[in-house]
């Protein structure tokens, strides 16, 4: 049977072809994955993250497998289910809680965000009668809270970050609050930046205003505590800082567990109950759903917690010694470079730099030149487009495998530094940008969307373009509404069925 990684033989739509060997899907599947970037090896920043620890995937891999097939809804039937459970979120909260937190294993960062926003609309309505609830955001808070507040029914309210710090501000916080607010959110650090908010004066203001403070400790939740113990400063974030009500932290991130791990706590029981929904008006079974999910296999517990136990306190400890040691070769060495410009000052494994024109301004057209050399090069640094005043830039996420590579990392992207100099500057065509940013993202029907994207060197049977410069250039001019209906188009085009 012939392999077609381009999926448009075996995977196409028509009914379910006759079952074939074991073996020969193996194989289809190893053959795909020839196609996708690395996952291990430290080159591929912010997708994945690579403790570079031998062994750790296979472990994880027969975790999961243990208990792939037991369902996680019921852990009075399963009840390895919540020992497990009890043994993760009992471990994270013995590092960022206090006596009395409780918490949830989910699926990732944006459910552990999910329901803390949930939980708080709740705990408001319930004790407050708020009854069109408000969440309080700095311009920085991960998409993941605009998406609560859109699916639950709340209305984001963004604050603007310091401009050049791009931390949060507590006095803008401050002025942000009414009586509808239920939650106000600061990151730890935030993922565009990697810098930390003030999360102590943010937690003071919501606190004398009886507002509950959510900390998105998504990214940097099970890296800074590990990176206090290696003796370096690190500003206090967790459950024990005042005012802070819960907190979401991803062990698919810095705790190298695979996909599909994370945890969300609370300061306590009377919180965490707003969390849970419960059902008994129908003629099935009792329900009661801690997470957003119903059935869910237990495997990605089950890897989280292995993982967890495996690497231990020190193995986490000497992780993030490695950590930052690269950050402290690669900061430096981004600073040291003509043209470059770190955003703010990253807490530890986040870095955003951009790059600047002969004018000593951020220049889009060099920063996204910059990142196609880099992938060229087999780097994948993620661009992060302009927004609000802030600059457009490349985000990169250290891991332990990128420590052997600074330097490395840090000569590719001097020489894409200098092609992209001497490349064309990336020009969006005056004409299509003004007729472009004329439409009414509301109104757009699907030819005119595939017409623009075709005009972006996207269409149907296009193969994906090599370098994204053009496209991404067009897309950050674009209002964010047509930006956000021309993603969503794109996206849906490549889900073809
Ligand atoms: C990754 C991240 C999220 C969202 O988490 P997912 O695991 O991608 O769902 C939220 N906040 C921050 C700060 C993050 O880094």
């Amino acid at each position: 049977m012939p392999l077609d990684p381009a999926g448009s033989g075996s995977a196409s739509s028509g009914p379910l072809p006759p079952g074939r060997a074991a073996d020969a899907l193996l194989a289809e599947l190893r053959a795909l994955r020839e196609g996708d970037a690395p996952t291990r090896g430290g080159r591929t920043f912010a997708y994945v993250y690579d403790a570079g620890l031998p062994g750790l995937d296979g472990l994880a891999a027969e975790a999961y497998a243990v208990h792939a097939s037991v369902n996680g809804l019921d852990p009075t039937v399963f009840p390895s289910v919540a020992r497990l459970e009890n043994d993760v979120v009992g471990a994270v909260a013995a590092v960022l809680g206090t006596p009395g937190v409780q918490g949830t294993f989910t699926s990732g960062g944006t459910e552990s965000v999910l329901l803390a926003v949930k939980t708080a609309r709740d705990h408001a309505r319930a004790g407050r009668g708020v009854d069109r609830p408000e969440l309080v955001l700095p311009s920085t808070a991960h998409p993941a809270f605009h998406k609560a507040a859109h699916y639950l029914g709340v209305d984001p309210v963004v604050v603007p970050v310091d401009p050049v710090t791009f931390r949060a501000d507590p006095d803008a916080v401050a002025a942000a609050l009414t009586p509808r607010t239920v939650l106000v959110a600061a990151s730890a650090p935030s993922y565009a930046h990697g810098v930390m908010d003030p999360v102590a004066g943010i937690a003071a203001v919501a606190a004398e205003r009886g507002v509950l403070c959510h900390v998105d400790a998504c990214i940097g939740g099970w890296y800074l505590p590990f990176l206090r113990r290696t003796g370096r400063p690190v500003e206090p974030f967790d459950l024990s800082v005042p005012g802070v009500t819960s907190l979401s932290v991803d062990l698919h991130k810095y705790g190298y567990a695979d996909k599909g791990a994370s945890v969300v706590l609370y300061r306590d029981a009377e919180l965490r109950r707003h969390q849970y929904f419960a059902h008994a008006g129908w003629p099935g079974y009792p329900l009661v759903n801690p997470t957003a999910q119903g059935t869910r296999s237990a495997g990605l517990l089950a890897q989280a917690w292995a993982v967890l136990r495996h690497i231990g306190g020190d193995g986490y400890t000497a992780l993030a010694e490695r950590v930052a040691a690269a950050a402290e070769r690669l900061v430096p060495g981004l600073r040291g470079t003509e043209g470059v410009e770190v955003l703010g000052e990253p807490a530890g494994s986040l870095v955003a730099f951009t790059v600047t024109g002969a004018d000593g301004a951020p220049d889009l057209g060099l920063v996204l030149h910059t990142a196609d050399g880099m992938r060229e090069r087999g780097w994948y640094l993620q661009p992060q487009l302009s927004c609000a005043g802030m600059p457009p830039n490349l985000h990169l996420t250290l891991t332990p495998a990128t420590g052997d590579r600074v330097e490395a990392l840090l000569a590719d992207l001097r020489a894409s530094l200098a092609a992209a100099r001497a490349a064309e500057p990336v020009a969006v065509d005056p004409a299509v940008a003004g007729a472009v940013a004329g439409l009414d993202p509301d109104r757009l029907g699907p030819e005119e969307v595939a017409a623009v994207l075709a005009l972006a060197g996207i269409g149907p049977g296009a193969p994906p373009p090599t370098r994204t410069a053009p496209v991404l250039a067009l897309l950050d001019a674009l209002p964010d509404r047509l930006k956000e209906r021309l993603m969503t188009e794109f996206v849906g085009s490549l889900f073809r069925v």
